[in-house]
């Protein structure tokens, strides 16, 4: 299974990332973990990318492309993956169709998690709370949906002018948005 997950901060995506992996047994890519862990690292990627993340702002298409291949070429993925937060961009999908043409790894499916902006942000704030994370402030998150509005929207509308996209409602409890995934993979096969 080779499957690009998209959606918005607070859509749901990393946990039904989580619950995939662990349903189709390939690894969650997620580039934001892949950034985060640079970050901690203190590598002079993660020192580079920090300030660019704390303010929500998307890190060069360069560097997450070159982590991004650099974990796909792990053996752990050579039966498919689990991708989240990746393409962001119109560019780094064409990046990303022509990294997977390269790896003789075509993507099978992209699937939308939609979730109404209201309870984005509501829930953003809720995560805020128990994680702390930097870009979860009210300034940064305000940012990120709007780079996504902006920027990661229109790689839904390539996906869909591709027949690729498949579009589930992420309102709802986390066994019945997965499910709804589930079957908007097998109806794509
Ligand atoms: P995420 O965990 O996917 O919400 O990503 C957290 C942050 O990491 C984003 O707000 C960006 O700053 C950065 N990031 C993650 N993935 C990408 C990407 N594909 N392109 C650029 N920046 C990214």
């Amino acid at each position: 299974m080779r499957l690009v997950l998209l959606g918005a901060p607070g859509s749901g995506k990393g946990t039904q990332a989580t619950r995939l992996r662990d349903h189709f047994k390939v690894p969650h890519i997620s580039t934001g973990d892949l950034l985060r862990a640079a970050v901690a690292a203190g590598t002079p990627l993660g020192l580079k990318a920090k300030a660019v993340m704390d303010a929500g702002c998307l890190v060069s298409d360069d560097i997450v492309l070159s982590m991004l291949e650099e974990r796909l070429h792990h053996p752990d993925a050579d039966n498919g993956f689990i991708l989240d937060g990746y393409p962001r961009n119109l560019a780094q999908a064409s990046a990303l169709d022509a990294l997977l043409a390269r790896l003789e790894q075509p993507m099978d499916v992209a699937v939308q998690i939609d979730v109404n902006p209201e309870l984005l942000v509501e829930r953003i704030a809720g995560r805020a709370k128990l994680e702390g994370r930097a870009d979860d402030s009210p300034d940064a998150v305000r940012h990120r949906l709007h780079v996504y509005a902006d920027q990661t929207a229109p790689v839904v509308d390539y996906y869909r002018e591709l027949g690729r996209l498949r579009c589930v409602d992420g309102v709802g409890s986390m066994d019945e948005v997965l499910a709804r995934i589930l079957a908007a993979i097998a109806a794509a096969k």
